[in-house]
């Protein structure tokens, strides 16, 4: 059989998963929470069961929730979002194929910056299109003048990522001027701005492509539930996007799922509004804190997290191994389990970096940490 994805395998986070599990690691590797969804989610969860949620939601979503999130964008970012303009998806990832595929014709260019999420590159293969894979700078922030050099007028997308997984960094003012700057000058080029971590982020407050004037009419902007309430594995997120761009990817949408788990939806927005999401920084400062405080004894050397609930250390003094052989050998034999930074590189860029989720409990953190400690 003829692949349409030949260089595409199992995902690290799978693999990683996996191996964690084989060889009972303390899994730091896969971005997931550990500990307990909030006790009202779930007992909302649990009436919304004994209600008429069952049957199809609205292909868009359910208006309540729709409406919802269009209230939160204001509440946060001080812009008026139409509740037409705001689709339910099923997670991130949905809201990102159905829109490169949406919007992305045979031939054109996308440009990713790496390292970058898994879910950007393969959408754009399967539209014939060209992925455009450039670096970010050492300090994992937009290369502005490559990134200039490398827009024509047959790029259609960029694809932008804040705060950035895996790295942790967030974007400045600086950024957005910038990337301004570049719509001013290619006008058929637009943003997909994957905001999943917009409501984890510490000392630095996000700055949201909402915000951004002119930004706003050229970009679509995905969320994602799952990190903001603890539940990765409901697999249900939104996009926000202009109405002629909407209506193409709802096009697209409506032909990928039709419409989103209705019990979910319905629970989410009926939780929204009673929600303070201003919470979720600190919480997550608190975790992240935690965990850099425990590795200081190690030999490990920590890089900035702004934001998400990620963690990337430098291994360069304790092993010259590949960072892929090194996050599989901590697995096996210290018992921790990582992502290594090289696979977001389309050239297999190696830093020897890996990736520490730190979404979990204080005990998972403490006891890695001692094995972390240990090497
Ligand atoms: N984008 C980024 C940067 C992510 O880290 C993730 C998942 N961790 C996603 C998208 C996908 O989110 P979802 O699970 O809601 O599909
Ligand atoms: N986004 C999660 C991470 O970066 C993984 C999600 C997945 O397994 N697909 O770890």
């Amino acid at each position: 059989m003829k692949s349409k994805l030949p260089n595409v395998g199992t995902t690290i986070f799978s693999v990683m998963s996996s191996l964690a599990a084989e060889h009972n690691a303390y899994n730091l590797s896969q971005g997931f929470p550990n500990f307990p969804i909030d006790e009202r989610l779930l007992n909302i969860f649990k009436e919304q069961a004994s209600l008429n949620v069952h049957q199809y939601a609205p292909m868009a979503g359910l208006p309540k929730l729709r409406q919802e999130i269009s209230l939160k964008v204001k509440e946060h970012y001080s812009v008026e979002v139409h509740e037409s303009d705001v689709l339910i998806t099923a997670g991130a990832t949905q809201a990102i194929f159905a829109t490169i595929q949406a919007l992305v014709h045979p031939g054109e260019e996308v440009i990713i910056l790496d390292p970058s999420y898994d879910c950007y590159e393969s959408p754009v293969i399967l539209s014939n299109a060209k992925a455009v894979r450039i670096p970010l700078t050492e300090d994992f922030l937009p290369d502005w003048e490559r990134i200039r050099s490398s827009v024509n007028k047959n790029t259609r997308l960029i694809i932008t990522n804040n705060p950035h997984n895996p790295s942790g960094r967030i974007w400045t003012m600086d950024d957005f001027r910038e990337l301004q700057a570049l719509l001013n000058d290619f006008p058929n080029l637009y943003v997909l701005s994957d905001e999943v971590y917009e409501f984890i982020t510490f000392e630095k407050k996000h700055i949201s492509a909402h915000q951004i004037e002119g930004l706003k009419d050229r970009t679509i902007i995905v969320s994602s539930f799952g990190k903001t309430f603890h539940i990765t594995g409901w697999k249900i997120g939104y996009l926000v996007a202009p109405p002629v761009l909407m209506k193409e990817i709802q096009k697209v949408h409506q032909f990928l799922v039709f419409c989103v788990n209705s019990h979910a939806q319905a629970t989410l927005a009926a939780y929204l509004p009673e929600k303070n999401l201003e919470e979720l920084g600190p919480f997550y400062q608190e975790k992240r804190d935690f965990f850099q405080s425990l590795l200081r004894k190690s030999r490990f050397q920590l890089l900035p997290s702004e934001g998400s609930y990620f963690q990337v250390a430098s291994f360069d003094q304790i092993s010259n191994e590949s960072d892929v052989d090194f996050a599989i050998k901590m697995t096996k034999e210290i018992g921790v389990a990582s992502i290594p930074l090289s696979v977001f590189n389309a050239d297999g860029t190696d830093r020897k970096l890996i990736r520490f989720c730190f979404a979990k409990d204080n005990e998972t953190l403490r006891k890695a940490a001692e094995r972390l400690c240990s090497i």
